[in-house]
């Protein structure tokens, strides 16, 4: 039977609806939800993609394992074995060590019931604090920043500003790639009012920059320089909203103290950009009749995060830039519930509703909510702290849910040891190749997105369902589920009672939920899931008896602090945690991709998303890669103090010199190295504790591997290859692994390796875990004096995959062959020299499959971006790539107006 789901996308901040197509229990298509608020049915490439990454059941978790002895194999397990064994080693610490030696470590990808269930677990059950999740990597410096300007959490702004805005300031934020529906909403507007200005912060030159009106291609870290120049601009000119200031605010005769060190001059030299072009910014801004910032991890992710939101919120206080249509700051979620988390106070450095955890009476409260009594005072450990009491031994016993540490945290090396020193480690996960998954001692498969339902709240506030179109496969289970039973269990062994889990649904954890928001500034007690249901998605406030959510905050200038006043700070600009030296000269900077989520441990199921960008790579300016002999495609080595990996060189004009850039989605599952967090730096910021992820200090050498091998197999289970491949990855100095569609719609696996050599043994096993025939099935050439070996794989007149070893001419026509699928003619040996073909085009609309070679051939016909998408089809659909194709008019000599 078909069935139509509504329900909403689980990857970035954006929330969009989606509707869900299933049938006989499996998920078969998606549309945009036409009445989202946040969307209004478009999706990006990633959205419309979802299906995709939950067809195959290959690489899921599918009941749960328990390891019986260290070092030994895990062992599949019954649920009730592996739910008694958790609370039992659990509450064993928990009595031996105290409630600190225990700690939970989650993520923005739960759900809302999820979160809350595993915060009342930690926080109302077992008393500590040690719960932090994959959001203080995300965005805690956006919280502190909200708190201690306005007094409360949570941004004043809502979507429908983005239409409002005369002037746009993206900081720190690449939102053509990571928000890219809110991206098409900010295209439309300026396309319908070119007066609409924008403004783009980014030390690189993106798509999005090369759209700007005015680009401030800072040097990385200087954000606070900016802004404070900006600032002293501002009041130089008379800028100001004088009487705002006077009736709303406190603090500004410090801050004005502060920026007077900071004339457009100095401010501009610390950044490195024009002056005029700074006082142009700040006269955009602030003379603006409605200007937005839009702000993400290129703010947060720094060790002097809070200063950099504080920063800009000045501006926008100054200048009276909030609490009206089109104006305010606006922090983007990264991802799809981090702001959930946060109502639920599901993090180290909170409690529920927004409550503090040092502030006597809102523990008070929420004794008395939850009929428990001696909630702990001491504050939990943020994650960098977390994993490194873990591998002090002071956290004995670590669970982790949803979210992948030995990829994503800073200086991953240190996350690894803790991992392995760790006495117990619990991961409940999708999906079984993740980095940490070898670390569980007891692994929990947990249902995945189409298969759970709750709630999430998006970058606005707003409140949306999230519902199961499919049963979960195997034993999967509901994250809340999970977390409730281990929680009735820890509560009958440590209390002898069992009334703090009493919930047998979503809906059930929602409601309690709801009641401790009351009469706080996130209060939802009119909110329902009937609510919810029936009026669609809601944002919050949304008391009882509201007809509906509250779309923006201060419009009064009335803010949640004590007196009512927002807080000016003054913020003097600090240096990057580790500055560059001759050792280490370059400023590594990371950053996303378009069709890659976070670990790609969904996106990376999906061939058709490798098609942007194949590989991971590092791009250097070109004047630095030609000083050191580097060429685009040269193998190199990026190391800092802590790590090093290999990647290939990518040559542009888009970093400035002495920056390099590395995507941060690549780890172990698609590399022989855990990715670029190997060298990343794990200083914090001192009031959110979000780390550095952004910036370290690199050096950049050739990597002098010179045996080569790309190896590839079409047919089969593509992912069942990765997983056989993924083990051998490591032990190449250079190894990557990627999934590809064939013209049959078929995927196919190409693997590409580096060394100074690999023994044979090695390489057998490679054949063998890509499923390579022997026998007749197989041609196989050797040149013993060379070190070079070929081997073809044929499928009656197919040729079904390859392995060229050594030397890797050819490897390029072989590749080309497996994805035409086309039948072979003429002899098989031939294979051995078909010619040498021209690197692939690169796929810019994955949509429509689209390569660069053909849009760049309508655009020097003269095509305008109209035409482009009703004869190509490009942009036509998501409009993720049209960013990219205009940016293309800029190197096509002949290129028309457009
Ligand atoms: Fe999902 Fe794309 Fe919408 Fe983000 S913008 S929620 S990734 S469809």
């Amino acid at each position: 039977m078909k069935t139509v789901t509504r329900s909403t996308c689980c990857y970035c901040g954006v929330g969009c609806g989606v509707l869900v197509e299933a049938e006989d229990g499996r998920i078969t298509g998606i549309a945009g939800d036409p009445d989202h608020p946040a969307n209004f049915g478009r999706l990006c490439t990633k959205g419309r993609s979802l299906p995709l990454t939950v067809q195959s059941m290959t690489g899921r978790v599918l009941h749960p394992e328990i390891r019986t002895a260290r070092g030994a194999k895990r062992e599949a397990a019954d649920w009730t074995s592996a739910l008694d064994l958790v609370a039992q080693r659990f509450a064993q610490v928990i009595e031996q060590h105290g409630p600190d030696a225990v700690a939970f470590y989650i993520s923005g990808q739960l759900l809302t019931e999820d979160y809350y269930v595993f915060n009342k677990l930690a926080k109302g059950l077992v008393k500590t604090n040690n719960i932090d999740t994959n959001s203080r990597l995300c965005m805690s410096s956006a919280v502190t920043g909200y708190k201690k300007a306005f007094g409360a959490d949570g941004p004043p702004t809502c979507y429908e500003d983005l239409e409002l805005a005369q002037t746009v300031l993206f900081a720190g934020s690449n939102m053509a790639y990571a928000h890219p529906v809110l991206f098409r909403r900010l295209e439309e507007a300026k396309a319908a009012n070119p007066d609409v200005r924008w403004i783009v912060v980014d030390p690189r030159r993106t798509d999005m920059a090369a759209m700007a009106d005015l680009h401030l291609a800072i040097q990385p870290g200087t954000d606070v320089a900016l802004f404070n120049g900006m600032l002293h601009h501002l009041i130089w000119e008379g800028l100001l909203d004088r009487a705002y200031i006077d009736a709303h605010t406190v603090g500004f005769d410090a801050l004005k103290a502060l920026v007077r060190e900071y004339p457009p001059r100095v401010a501009a030299d610390i950044c490195g950009i024009e002056e005029h072009a700074l006082m142009q910014a700040a006269e955009w801004f602030g003379a603006s009749p409605a200007a937005l910032s839009l702000y993400c991890m290129g703010l947060n992710q720094s060790s002097h995060g809070t200063d950099k939101n504080l920063a800009l919120i000045n501006l926008h206080l100054a200048a009276r830039q909030l609490g009206k249509p089109g104006a305010g700051p606006f922090s983007l979620t990264g991802q799809p519930n981090a702001m959930g988390g946060r109502e639920v106070g599901g993090m180290a450095t909170m409690l529920a509703a927004h409550r503090d955890i040092g502030n006597a009476e809102h523990r008070a409260e929420l004794e008395a909510l939850w009929g428990v009594s001696g909630l702990s005072d001491r504050p939990g450990l943020p994650a960098v702290e977390m994993f490194e009491a873990v591998r002090n031994g002071k956290i004995k016993a670590v669970w982790i849910a949803c979210t992948n540490p030995v990829h994503s945290m800073p200086d991953i090396a240190r996350v690894r040891e803790a991992l392995a020193r760790a006495e117990f480690v619990v991961v409940q996960e999708a999906f079984a190749q993740t980095d940490t998954v070898p670390y569980a001692d007891v692994l929990l498969p947990a249902a995945s997105w189409g298969e759970k339902s709750g709630t999430v709240t998006n970058s606005e506030r707003r409140i949306s369902r999230v519902q199961a179109a499919v049963d979960a496969p195997g034993e999967a289970k509901p994250d809340w589920w999970i977390v409730n039973e281990v929680a009735r269990r820890i509560e009958a062994r440590l209390s002898s009672m069992s009334t703090l889990f009493p919930f047998d649904s979503p809906q059930a954890v929602f409601d309690e939920h709801r009641a401790l928001t009351v009469g706080r500034d996130l209060d939802i007690g009119g909110l329902s899931y009937a609510t919810l249901e029936a009026q669609g998605p809601q944002q919050w406030p949304f008391a009882a008896g509201a007809a509906h959510g509250q779309a923006r905050r201060y419009a009064d200038g009335t803010f949640a602090t004590g007196d009512g006043r927002a807080r000016f700070h003054a913020t003097p600009y600090l240096p990057v945690a580790e500055s560059v030296d001759a050792r280490y000269p370059f400023r590594l900077v990371t950053g996303r991709l378009r069709d890659q989520w976070h670990g790609m441990s969904r996106t990376g199921r999906v061939g058709a998303l490798f098609a942007h960008a194949p590989e991971p790579a590092l791009t250097m300016h070109r004047t630095d890669a030609a000083r050191r002999g580097l060429k685009d495609g040269d193998l190199v080595t990026v190391a800092s103090r802590r790590g090093a990996l290999v990647l290939p060189l990518q040559v542009s004009d888009d970093v400035a010199s002495g920056t390099v850039f590395a995507p941060m989605h690549w780890n172990g599952q698609f590399l022989n190295s855990g990715g670029i967090n190997e060298t990343t730096v794990p200083a914090v910021d001192p009031h959110s504790a979000q780390p550095e992820l952004k910036h370290a200090a690199v050096r950049v050498q050739a990597a002098d591997l010179p045996w080569r091998l790309v190896a590839a197999r079409r047919g089969g289970d593509a992912l069942a290859l990765q997983a056989a491949v993924q083990p051998l990855l490591r032990e190449r100095r250079y190894a990557s692994v990627r999934i590809e569609p064939d013209a049959d719609g078929n995927e196919m696996l190409i693997v590409s390796a580096a060394d100074l050599r690999a023994p044979a043994e090695w390489l057998n096993r490679l054949h063998d875990a890509l499923g390579l025939p022997h026998g007749e099935d197989l041609l196989e050439y050797r040149d013993a004096r060379r070190g070079h070996e070929k081997r073809v794989a044929w499928r009656d007149n197919m040729i079904d995959g390859f392995m060229l070893a050594g030397g890797t001419n050819g490897a390029a026509a072989l590749i080309d062959r497996l994805r035409e699928a086309a039948p072979w003619s003429g002899p098989r040996h031939a294979v051995f020299v078909d010619g040498k073909r021209p690197p692939r085009d690169k796929v810019i609309c994955n949509c429509k499959q689209v390569t660069q070679s053909q849009i760049t051939a309508k655009i020097a016909e003269g095509a305008d971006l109209a035409e482009l998408k009703s004869t190509l089809g490009c942009g036509s659909v998501c409009g993720s790539c049209v960013p990219e194709i205009r940016r293309l008019y800029e190197s096509v000599p002949a290129a028309a107006a457009h």
